[in-house]
């Protein structure tokens, strides 16, 4: 089969103009690339729905010509001179017809749903790597304000509600329309009074339908929240269990589930309510309009036609025309299916819409260049960066030349490691620039900042493969030479062979369990496999044993010789010897020097030092109780080496 789907480049064209309206028509017209499967369907409905009505239409013939004699035995199409002349042969033509329209009908009908449902997986397929992948290009804070059962919500249930409704509905909404016009068509043929008598409950049935979508709409939309919830939950809960097990919160958890369970509950039990009223209504409906076609017709082919209508109805005609207007029943109960399905499809549609149609806000900008990184200095320039309003940043401006070692440290959440993110972009000053050999990090391309600057987290997440594949993650075309050797640096090597299967070894969720900082040393060597002009650590070996860190820093020392390396840590002994050190207080640099120079000030930076050797009996008063207002101070809380 022809791929339908165009590589989309990395841009991301804003597309929140075009996904006004209704969200069900923009999924047909931008993702309905395999749209020549839904023709294919479309003619196939149509066909078997021709077919379909043959048979009451040849039954009545048979009725009146064959066994009353009341017609002559006239095929539409079909030449005279190939109809028998004996009331058998007749029959047998008839049965014929029979055979062959049920024959052709299911034919009909296996193409039907094969091109219908081709043509929905392709567009499911399509819409949902599309929405994967607007929502991996989206900034960072994006994914802060979100939980992540609802994002999975998006990609799973809702784009899945929405392949439901283009295999199901649209094929659906054509055969009621086929079957409603031409059942219509040949009633009409046939007696245009009684006919008027047969549609007179669409009217009615349209009127109905109206009330029931506008009943459901919001009801739908609510339940397609819930669901979004009870996954947060549910997936919150999961990825939690250790927590909840060492906190023997089953019970409280448990109940929360059931919380979010009964709200779910209470959202369906309100739109099942209106659903379960709509179908009996319809039913209701056009049970009344069969009856009243049923009493006019017989009352007509008994010869006392009412409403002063005229002329003959035939026994057959008129056993024609109840066949019909049962089968009249059929397709508007399945109009209320469709109906049903569309509004569901809407819902989730809009929520699908939300994801699409946002813009990043981190992104390439248009005229963005390739990084050219030649000294790798880097300036901040009048920074000042706030979390939704929340101010983390205040007038951050230094500057680094190429190739320095930059401790960065001060007390938790002085903003140390929000300062760093700031260099791969993975968020924006609000003001000022950030700057790498004097290019704006937001007039160059993402993909060149990000492969020139390698940020190593305190907390590295290891994806489900083996240890080789987390190394190899980002620098995909590595040999396994350049692995070992990235792993040997980082002192991951060693325990990497001790593990079952060495490099093999399948670790990440369901794998291998590896300590903290055997995840710091991959994530680590992961890095130093990339081999970036800048280094970001942020406290990349603060769950590392003090031994091993030891040694970690003989290798850092000569990885990070050549280039402008960033050191986050909260032991002052990681960021000693570095050429020079930045100390972070409330979202400003407040101190700035080599470790000699900044005990020589006898600053924050000097307390510090005091507490992680043990001289604490000399820390100023002030420090203290600054200490304890914070409740957090570097050093103080010892970390536990898990490895
Ligand atoms: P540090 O690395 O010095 O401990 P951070 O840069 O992590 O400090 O955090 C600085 C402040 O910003 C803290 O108050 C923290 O709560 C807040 N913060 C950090 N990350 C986010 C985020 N993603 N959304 C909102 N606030 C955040």
């Amino acid at each position: 089969m022809p791929s339908d789907h165009e590589p989309s480049s990395h841009a991301f064209p804003d597309r929140s103009e075009s996904w006004s309206g209704n969200p069900i028509w923009r999924l047909y017209t931008t993702y309905g690339a395999g749209r020549r499967y839904a023709v294919v369907g479309a003619v196939a409905t149509v066909l078997g729905r021709a077919f379909g009505l043959i048979p009451a239409f040849v039954i009545g013939l048979t009725v009146d010509a064959i066994f009353l004699a009341e017609r002559s035995y006239a095929l539409p199409f079909v030449p005279d001179r190939l109809v028998p002349d004996t009331d058998v042969g007749l029959l047998y033509v008839s049965i014929a017809i029979l055979l062959g329209a049920a024959a052709v009908g299911a034919v009909a009908s296996w193409v039907e749903d094969w091109g219908w449902s081709v043509f929905a997986q392709r567009v499911q397929r399509n819409l949902r790597v599309d929405a994967y992948e607007r929502l991996q290009d989206l900034e960072l804070a994006y994914f802060t304000g979100q939980r992540t059962g609802d994002l999975m919500s998006v990609l799973n249930n809702d784009v899945n509600a929405l392949e439901t409704f283009l295999r199901d509905g649209l094929s659906a909404t054509l055969w009621v329309l086929a079957t409603v016009v031409g059942i219509g068509v040949i009633l009409v043929g046939l007696n245009a009074p009684l006919a008027a008598v047969t549609l007179l409950p669409i009217p009615v049935l349209a009127a109905f339908t109206l009330l029931f979508t506008r009943l459901i709409e919001p009801r739908y939309l609510s339940i397609r929240e819930e669901i979004g919830d009870l996954n947060s939950r549910l997936e919150n809960n999961v990825s939690g269990i250790e927590v909840i097990k060492s906190e023997s919160a089953e019970e409280f958890e448990t109940e929360r589930v059931a919380e979010a369970s009964d709200a779910y509950l209470v959202a369906n039990l309100a739109a099942i309510k209106i659903r379960i009223t709509y179908f009996p209504g319809l039913n209701v409906i056009s049970g009344i309009g069969f009856a009243i076609t049923f009493l006019v017709g017989g009352l007509w082919v008994l010869g006392q036609p009412p409403f002063g209508l005229t002329g003959t109805l035939t026994p057959g005609a008129f056993v024609t025309f109840v066949i019909y207007a049962q089968q009249f029943l059929w397709p508007i109960i399945r109009l209320g299916d469709v109906v049903d399905d569309y509004e569901r499809a809407k819902a989730a549609g809009s929520r699908v819409q939300g994801v699409l149609s946002r813009t990043p806000a981190v992104l390439d900008r248009p005229d963005a260049r390739p990084l050219e990184v030649t000294e790798g200095a880097v300036t901040y320039d009048a920074v000042r960066f706030a979390y939704a309003g929340e101010p983390v940043l205040t007038d951050v401006d230094f500057a680094v030349d190429g190739g320095t070692t930059v401790g960065v440290v001060g007390p938790t959440g002085a903003g140390k490691s929000t300062l760093l993110k700031l260099l791969p972009r993975l968020y924006d000053p609000d003001e000022g620039a950030v700057r790498i050999d004097g290019q704006d990090v937001r007039d160059v391309t993402l993909r060149s900042l990000r492969r020139s600057v390698g940020y190593v987290s305190q907390e590295p997440f290891l994806f489900f493969g083996t240890v080789k594949e987390n190394i190899r993650y980002g620098t995909f075309g590595a040999g396994d030479d350049a692995i070992e050797r990235a792993a040997r640096r980082a002192q991951a090597h060693e325990f990497v062979e001790n593990l079952p299967d060495g490099y093999d070894t399948m670790i990440g969720e369901r794998g291998v369990k590896l300590s903290g900082g055997q995840r710091q040393r991959l994530a680590l060597a992961r890095t130093m496999l990339k081999d970036p002009a800048i280094l970001v650590l942020d406290e990349a070996t603060s769950a590392v044993d003090t031994e091993t860190e030891a040694l970690i820093q003989t290798q850092l020392a000569e990885f990070a010789a050549d280039r402008t390396t960033f050191v986050i840590a909260h032991r002052l002994s990681t960021v000693r010897t570095a050429d020079r050190i930045l100390v972070l207080d409330d979202g400003r640099v407040t101190e700035d020097g080599t470790h000699e120079a900044l005990l020589e000030t006898d600053g924050l930076y000097a307390n510090f030092w005091r507490v992680q050797t043990g001289d604490i009996a000399s820390l100023p008063r002030a420090f203290l109780e600054r200490a304890l207002r914070r409740q957090a101070v570097v050093g103080i809380d010892d970390r536990t080496d898990d490895d």
